[in-house]
């Protein structure tokens, strides 16, 4: 194997005592220079009093920090050196599908006649930008083998809120059964997202366990579904990277018994142009474009959600829908009286929706299903090699094949070492290796997700390999060095109770202050 070397003397993330931003500020300092803004006003007007309504003047300035252009610009690189990012090293973590994004699409995105569009100008000069979206729609629908698609939901658990919404519509509308059928019911490898959708949706929330190979266990599901049944929430490919095998049995059941079919399809990137989930016989499905159509994802940014649905559904989709004309001319419907409503403002996160297209563009047919079949042979070879080392396993069906991600288990690691799946994180990090995700799913004890995407080459994926090695030699050997990971980075072991507790979690400069106000008090 000939690979970059991992050796972690000589990586080192760069550390800096970068204080807050806020910190920064000086009184007076500014990063720009532009003609009073005042003036003009004044000018044309007369007086700013008079252009803003009293009632919506704010009686004090926001607080930003007063800071030049060039201090903004080191802080956010400082800062930015100390994180770990796609473009510094490979990113295999789970359920996440943090591929590379070429910056083809970021070019796409920032062309002035679609970077300043305003969302209230007329549809008759926004034709080009309606068309964009009328097709990006069809090729989705094409893609998921629905009917139609909304693009408004900004990221994957919203698409789920407003495709589980959009399947009680229907059980208002045309069951009549919406009172009665008050149970979504969703397998227990399900991410957290679909209970907390259905939750929010109204529904009681009923759990599938999954069987000894991983998959939805059918019986289970037989006996759960009825009467009360609104539909059934599924993730395709599952949460341990299987393919369910009995996917037609399922919908079966859950069709029998009156419920509908959604598909979590935040996986998808194993499966396009393979498989459709309306084929499958689903419903309603939700695809991920921040996951699968590659457009930038992370740290709670834009993303986007769409959600497609059988043409029996469609008139229950979010306003407004665009629609192309007999003349061939594009507008904006409001007109559907049993919609759910709007689920977000305007008509969803349009800079994410011109990458998934320009990403979509250039890929096309043949390109889509190479980028699922690369990302499916990466993670079989990243399963394959990673389950062989000692101490780690792959639980559930270990000779079926992966789909998107591999999950191996670091339980005998674990019981022999005393290391577990969470030093073995912190130590790929000193390796320069983000780490994969960690204790999810629940079902896998010591759990290690591990989704590698087509992005890597094979170099990638033999260093990744070869670090999660090194880690299995040191926790036999040295496991101290492991435990007390990571050893190269800016930042050493978080306090990860401190992190989430609400009771030290600071998320604003404002919350910040109070705190130490409220401190300097006792
Ligand atoms: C990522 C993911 C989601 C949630 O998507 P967000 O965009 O993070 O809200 C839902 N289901 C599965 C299976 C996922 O992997």
């Amino acid at each position: 194997m000939v690979t970059q070397a991992i050796d972690d003397s000589k990586t080192h993330q760069a550390k800096w005592d970068e204080p807050l931003i806020f910190e920064r500020s000086t009184p007076g300092m500014v990063g720009h220079m532009l003609p009073s803004v005042e003036d003009g006003i004044r000018k044309t007007v007369g007086s700013i009093e008079s252009l803003v309504p009293e009632q919506m003047r704010r009686i004090q300035p926001p607080k930003l920090p007063e800071i030049s252009e060039l201090q903004v610009i080191r802080h956010f690189t400082r800062l930015s050196q100390m994180n770990f990012a796609v473009n510094l090293g490979t990113y295999p973590l789970g359920s996440c599908t943090m591929k590379y994004n070429p910056a083809v699409n970021e070019w796409a995105a920032a062309l002035p006649a679609f970077a300043s569009l305003h969302p209230l100008q007329d549809v008759s000069t926004a034709q080009g930008s309606l068309e964009m979206m009328w097709e990006l729609e069809q090729w989705l629908s094409e893609i998921t083998g629905m009917d139609s698609v909304t693009l408004q939901p900004a990221a994957g658990a919203h698409g789920e809120l407003t495709g589980v919404l959009v399947m009680r519509q229907y059980h208002k509308c045309v069951t009549g059964e919406c009172t009665q059928r008050n149970e979504m019911l969703i397998p227990d490898a399900a991410h957290g997202t679909n209970p907390a959708s259905a939750a929010m949706a109204g529904y009681e929330v009923v759990v599938i366990p999954s069987n000894k190979e991983g998959f939805v266990d059918t019986d289970a599901l037989k006996s759960a579904a009825g009467p009360h049944t609104a539909g059934l929430m599924l993730t395709n490919p599952n949460t341990i990277g299987l393919f369910e095998k009995n996917i037609e049995e399922i919908g079966g059941i859950v069709h029998d018994a009156g419920g509908l079919l959604y598909y979590d399809g935040a996986n998808f990137n194993a499966i396009v142009g393979m498989v459709r989930p309306g084929d499958m016989g689903f419903d309603v499905v939700h695809m991920n474009l921040h996951k699968t159509f590659s457009t930038p994802h992370g740290g709670g940014g834009p993303g986007s959600g769409p959600v497609g649905v059988k043409q029996n559904l469609a008139e229950f989709l979010p306003v407004p829908r665009v629609v192309k004309k007999r003349d061939g001319s594009f507008d904006l419907d409001y007109d559907l009286p049993r919609s759910i409503g709007k689920v977000h403002g305007f008509y969803g996160n349009f800079g994410i929706l011109l990458r998934a297209y320009a990403y979509i563009y250039a890929l096309g047919r043949r390109g889509l299903k190479r980028a699922s079949e690369t990302a499916v042979l990466n993670a079989n070879y990243c399963g394959y090699h990673v389950s062989r080392i000692p101490g780690f396993s792959l639980p559930y069906s270990r000779d079926d094949p992966r789909m998107h991600e591999c999950v191996v288990s670091a339980e005998d690691l674990k019981a022999n070492t005393g290391v577990a799946a969470m030093n073995v994180a912190k130590r790929l990090l000193d390796l320069g290796v983000h780490a994969p995700t960690i204790y999810f799913p629940l079902i896998v004890p010591e759990a290690l997700m591990i989704e590698p995407t087509e992005s890597e080459s094979k170099q990638e994926l033999d260093a990744l390999i070869e670090a999660m090695q090194r880690v299995s030699r040191e926790a036999f050997q040295d496991p101290e060095r492991v435990t007390s990971a990571p050893h190269s980075t800016a930042r050493r072991r978080l306090d990860e109770y401190r992190a989430a507790h609400p009771k030290t979690l600071t998320l604003s400069w404002r919350m910040h202050l109070e705190r130490q106000a409220e401190e300097g008090e006792n």
